[in-house]
């Protein structure tokens, strides 16, 4: 789909690779419980370096959305849908990211989603999913 593979480093290797075992993992803090994304190093909440990534439900409502109709490269699908979701656990808890498996025009705000993988390589790509229910 002419899509760019993300850059792996050691604070996002585990968001960008457990989708391998269908897992959505985002930085979790041991000592508050916060949650954090992107993922960094120190707590943003509490300052705590014992931050570790950690299995999140996958649900999420689309938070904000705009629909891509520009053929940006040659090999790119349009349109397609970008969107910030938030993610169950955590009011505030966004990430930025594609709905798929529907036509752009079914898209809404609040709409329930579910996490889903797109693979790339060793990536597997986060991107959202009207809910089964
Ligand atoms: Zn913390």
């Amino acid at each position: 789909m002419g899509w760019p593979t993300p850059a792996i480093d050691a604070h996002n290797r585990a968001f960008w690779t457990g989708g391998r075992d269908g897992r959505l993992l985002i930085a979790c803090c041991g000592c508050c419980g916060a949650w954090t994304h992107p993922p960094v190093p120190r707590c943003p909440s509490c300052a705590s370096e014992r931050v570790e990534p950690a299995p999140v439900s996958g649900r999420a409502q689309v938070y904000s959305y705009t629909i891509n109709r520009q053929r940006w490269t040659p090999e790119l699908e349009v349109p397609y849908v970008i969107a910030i979701v938030e993610l169950a656990e955590q009011h505030g808890l966004r990430l930025l990211t594609n709905i798929v498996g529907c036509a752009v025009e079914q898209v809404s705000i609040g709409m329930a989603v579910e996490v889903d993988f797109a693979q790339r390589g060793e990536v597997f790509v986060p991107v959202f999913r009207r809910a089964a229910t």
